[in-house]
């Protein structure tokens, strides 16, 4: 579970000061200003989207 998430927060490395917005069906991570209109994942709307807050540990 968690392993999945470091592998895509690898994949994706976000920009300083850019929040970090997770599709609450996949787990799809996107770092920008806005979530995306529609999860090029799962095709969730964008009101799936929440902010992710990356922990150190845990
Ligand atoms: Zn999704």
């Amino acid at each position: 579970m968690r392993a999945k998430i470091a592998a895509q927060e690898a994949a994706e490395p976000r920009p300083a000061g850019m929040p970090v917005w997770r599709c609450k069906v996949c787990g799809y991570l996107c770092a920008r200003e806005k979530p995306p209109g529609v999860c090029p994942i799962c095709k969730a709307q964008r009101e799936r989207f929440e902010i992710f807050h990356f922990t150190d540990g845990g």
